[in-house]
């Protein structure tokens, strides 16, 4: 899943103004963004296994510090917890918490059954939406769009930067997502975790996007 964890932080504004988009987008992005980190490190693991799934070629073989549910209750409390003890708001605060645990609930639609619950070996679990592609375009766009929705409805724009860094970084999102899906897969582990590093940039577009808007 990618553009529906981005709906998720879209949908931010609806329930708190206080964070910026870009907070919102690492909370529901997080444990993918840690997860490139861990590739690099060694310490997590994935093969490019083309048509292990309809949609996705990977095959998800260890992660359990970013996709365990116990792991990603970690980060959500840890997630939570920081904002906290920076900006002393506490709703916001465990919006941001759940925005994170959200991203392992949208994972098990999709995700065959690789999904750990605890570390270490156990029952792994997933419905596999990804065996087929119109169902994966349906959930996850229906989930981008809403969220998208609830932005607009949100936020205003303060000039013309926050009009076109928002409908620029739409458009950017949809073609990632269309390439990821017709492309053919990475050859390398070591490209899968570069590319999922320079998500960070779209955190950074978040809050470029934030500075540039206001809240209505
Ligand atoms: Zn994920």
């Amino acid at each position: 899943m990618f553009i529906g964890h981005f709906g998720v932080g879209f949908a931010g504004k609806k329930f708190s103004k206080s964070a910026s988009l870009g907070t919102y987008f690492m909370a529901a992005q997080w444990i993918d963004l840690i997860w490139p980190i861990l590739l690099l490190l060694g310490i997590e693991q994935v093969e490019v296994k083309p048509g292990i799934t309809t949609v996705n070629p990977l095959e998800f073989t260890n992660y359990p510090f970013s996709h365990s549910l116990i792991g990603v209750l970690f980060w959500a409390l840890l997630f939570g917890l920081t904002y906290y003890l920076i900006k002393k708001n506490l709703k916001t605060s465990v919006l941001l918490g759940l925005f994170v645990l959200s991203h392992w609930f949208l994972d098990l639609l999709v995700h065959i059954p690789d999904l750990p619950i605890l570390i270490g070996n156990g029952t792994k679990v997933g419905f596999g939406l990804w065996n087929s592609l119109a169902a994966t375009l349906i959930v996850e766009g229906l989930i981008f769009i809403a969220g998208i929705y609830f932005y607009f409805r949100a936020t205003k724009t303060k000039n013309k930067t926050g009009t076109y860094s928002l409908i620029g970084l739409i458009i950017f999102l949809v073609l990632i997502y269309i390439s990821n899906l017709f492309s053919p897969p990475p050859d390398s582990v070591q490209a899968i975790a570069i590319v999922g590093n320079a998500q960070w940039l779209i955190i950074l577009w978040g809050y470029w996007i934030d500075r540039n808007r206001a809240t209505v």
